[in-house]
């Protein structure tokens, strides 16, 4: 392999930032940065400033040339680095003999337009001095560089709000899973003072103690059904089958409500886990008939590609959409809010996707699309 290829597939191996998923892995990611850069442009230091709140600091460096301080910054527009960001273009500064570097490389980052960070290249006295040709090869090289750190940065901070979601998840998660133990609790608690206090009424309270203890064993089930990973028993089967099936099962509920219920099925196989589809059918079937008002329409379609559930109902506003899929997101006094948890769980096991259209006072679609 020739060197300048080799360079050129170094360069390309920064735009692999899977690793970077929190600040130390953007460290251990700007030190091979550095260690390409010194590779590119013959150099036995480094560093690179990166900018935060309006300055550049320093975020990494490499080599035994380098000669930048801990906790260094750059201002834009002030000393000779911070006119080489200003400006934009590449800069080589040639220092004194009382300098242990005889020349510097600043080649600012730039990604549309704007400086994200500055590369410092830095060579001794024994080396040749920085020249022209460096110079354009900073300038071909520095957007690639700019691009893949930019893409890097970006990678870690979304990892990071990644965790923060799912901090706040497992905390709305325990509220949630306190409040729901909670109302069968209280309801144990009073038929427990109501024997001390009249024992004629036991056995109405003992029932009621049966009714309560039936709900906290359930509401264990469900819990437990959402954190337990799936396992699919898969197989080759009619979808439309499994939608008359669901129709027939849920027929009273609609009947009850005043809801039509109308189905519509192509003849398409697929491999799926039949009961678990079943499910994800029930509980699309059921959020639609909730929503739904008297006189209303509820429609199960299938189609070659999967199924819908289209209902004529309340509808969601934008905000409740974005939280659909949230365990523990609710707006139903009784609900737990895991059902659509549950069903997107079930689609992405069977490697599908589902997708919601809805609009307040119109209805809603939800489209389940499996492979
Ligand atoms: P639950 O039914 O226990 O509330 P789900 O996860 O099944 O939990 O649904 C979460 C929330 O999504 C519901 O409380 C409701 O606000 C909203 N939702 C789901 N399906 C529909 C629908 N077809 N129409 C309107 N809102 C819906
Ligand atoms: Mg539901």
């Amino acid at each position: 392999m020739s060197a300048a290829h080799k360079l050129e597939e170094d360069l390309l191996s920064l735009f692999v930032v899977e690793s970077v998923q929190d600040e130390s892995g953007l460290q251990k990611y700007l030190r091979r940065v550095l260690e390409v850069a010194t590779r590119c442009f013959r150099t036995t230091g480094a560093s690179i400033f990166l900018h935060e709140d309006g300055i550049y600091q320093l975020a990494a460096k490499h080599g035994p040339g380098v000669r930048t301080p801990d906790g260094a910054v750059i201002e834009p527009g002030f000393g000779l680095a911070g006119e080489a960001i200003a400006e934009g273009q590449p800069r080589i500064i040639t220092e004194g003999e009382r300098s242990d570097i005889s020349s510097s490389l600043i080649v600012p980052l730039m990604e549309e337009g704007f400086c994200i960070g500055v590369l410092n290249m830095a060579r001794g006295h024994d080396e040749p001095h920085f020249g022209p040709t460096d110079m354009e090869y900073a300038q071909g090289v520095a957007g690639q560089i700019a691009l893949a750190v930019h893409n890097a940065r970006l990678f870690a901070s979304t990892r990071e709000i990644g965790r923060l979601k799912r901090l706040a998840e497992v905390g709305q998660m325990t509220a949630a899973i306190a409040h729901e133990i909670r109302n069968p609790l209280t309801g144990i608690y009073a038929a427990a003072k109501m024997i001390q206090e009249a024992p004629e009424m036991a056995p109405e309270m003992a029932e009621i103690i049966e009714d309560e203890t039936d709900k906290l064993s359930q509401l264990c089930d469900e819990f437990l059904e959402f954190a337990r990973p799936m396992r699919l028993n898969l197989e080759r089967a009619q979808l439309g089958d499994v939608a008359r099936g669901v129709a027939r099962l849920v027929n009273s509920d609609f009947e009850q409500a005043g809801v039509a219920l109308e189905l519509k099925s192509a003849k398409v196989a697929k491999e799926i886990d039949p009961r678990r589809i079943e499910q994800v059918m029930r509980n699309l079937l059921q959020n639609a008939r909730q929503a739904t008002p008297k006189g209303g329409t509820v429609s199960l379609d299938v189609w070659d590609w999967g199924f819908t559930v289209r209902d004529t109902g309340e509808g969601m506003s934008e905000e409740a959409q974005a939280k659909l899929f949230s365990p523990f997101f609710t707006t139903k006094t009784s609900g737990t809010g895991l059902g659509l948890s549950v069903v997107q769980k079930i689609i992405h096991a069977h490697g599908g996707h589902l997708s919601v259209e809805s609009a307040l006072g119109e209805g809603t679609k939800f489209e389940v699309h499996l492979p």
